[in-house]
């Protein structure tokens, strides 16, 4: 039968356990909850796990990314390459500066910006690229950091799906100029809501920081410490973008589980692949290697000649199974703000579009059992036999 009686299983859901519960208690029984030794340990840790040499622990990853923007310069008449395909705080950031988001398409094999659209849309205004590490494989960087070297253009990496992620022997966080994670609740680690920029470079790394607190120069959080001194100078009208201690006690629990979560999300990822791959109704993306991928999406194509039911009509069978699913990404042409504020028009991006049409995310996180992956991959494959043609 259909699995009635089966509770609905959530598209994601944090992995939570007590590691974490006593970390964030020993943060609040500490006295100190705001930007403090937690929040400095975590963006040391991270910049190490990384290979980076700072990291920028700040609210959110759309927080790190303005802050990236913001510290290399961009501001208006400048333009910013960004794939359609992509979450909103990917184009929204360069807004918050005056400056123009130049969309190019991706693609089709793994969801990843297009080198060649890159060169097409490079400009003298061009400022910075913008790749996204879509679903938690690595863009294809090579290319990419050689047109933006010859130009000087700046590469700061969307990495939010792409903890841990490996690229030609690095890690994501140490390949471009910024990299920019998410620790929001559903990503692959997460503080709740958080963010992290990492770089190597010590003048944009201490612009971020000080504009991640108000503009304050020199350890504004420290003024409440003993170290610390009432006075404080305002050196630029900054943001309010600090992590908390309480979301950092939250973050160092989850970086010392990373590898054991991805260890189970490998899992999912294989018995997906096994399960679906000989489907010809359906379109896996190409994982690049399996072992550099964070497997933060697990992303399947319907091919529409090959079936009687369209991907809305696919997801809303499968919720029926008690089976929750996500779409990513409505790309971000089709939305009204982009198509009235640039003219752009559904078919200027039709890698991103077709792609779009097909897509649907099935659920991969560590907490799944495996009798919820069972449910997954059996749901998937009735409703398959169902509609095909
Ligand atoms: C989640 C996400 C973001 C934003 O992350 P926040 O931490 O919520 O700001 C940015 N880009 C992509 C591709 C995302 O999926």
């Amino acid at each position: 039968m259909h699995g009635q009686a089966q509770p609905f299983l959530p598209f994601a859901a944090p992995d939570i356990t007590a590691a974490e519960r006593d970390e964030v208690m020993a943060a609040l029984q500490s006295g100190w909850i705001t930007t403090g030794p937690r929040t400095k340990r975590f963006e040391a840790e991270f910049a190490a796990r990384v290979g980076a040499k700072h990291g920028i622990a700040v609210n959110s990853c759309t927080a790190a990314m303005h802050l990236a923007l913001e510290a290399i310069g961009v501001g208006p008449g400048d333009e910013v390459i960004v794939p359609a395909m992509t979450f909103a705080a990917t184009g929204e950031v360069v807004r918050y500066l005056g400056a123009k988001p130049v969309l190019v398409d991706i693609k089709a094999g793994d969801h990843t910006i297009d080198p060649d659209a890159i060169e097409r849309a490079l400009s003298a205004r061009t400022k910075a690229v913008i790749p996204v590490h879509y679903g938690g494989k690595a863009c294809d960087m090579a290319p990419i950091l050689e047109l933006c070297r010859e130009r000087n253009v700046v590469v700061v990496e969307d990495a939010a799906h792409a903890f841990p992620t490996r690229w030609n022997g690095r890690s994501v966080g140490s390949v471009g100029d910024v990299t920019c994670f998410s620790f929001y609740a559903t990503k692959t680690i997460t503080t709740g809501e958080g963010g992290m920029a990492t770089t190597d470079r010590d003048d944009w790394a201490e612009r971020m920081r000080i504009m991640s607190l108000h503009g304050i120069s020199k350890d504004a959080w420290k003024r409440y410490t003993a170290e610390g001194s009432w006075y404080y100078e305002i050196v630029a009208p900054g943001f309010k973008y600090n992590m908390g201690d309480i979301a950092a006690a939250l973050g160092l629990a989850q970086l010392a589980r990373a590898d054991e979560m991805l260890a189970r999300r490998r899992e999912i990822a294989r018995t997906y692949i096994g399960a679906f791959e000989s489907d010809d109704s359906l379109e896996l993306l190409d994982p690049g290697c399996f072992d550099h991928h964070a497997w933060h999406l697990f992303v399947v194509k319907l091919r529409p000649e090959a079936m009687t039911a369209d991907r809305a009509r696919f997801i809303e069978e499968l919720k029926a199974l008690g089976i929750g699913t996500s779409v990513h990404f409505v790309p971000l042409h089709l939305h009204p703000y982009y198509r009235n504020t640039y003219g752009y028009h559904p078919a200027d991006y039709p890698v991103a579009l077709r792609c779009y049409e097909r897509s649907m995310s099935l659920p991969i996180y560590s907490k799944m059992s495996d009798n919820e992956l069972d449910r997954v991959v059996s749901a998937v494959l009735e409703l398959l036999r169902r509609f095909r043609r």
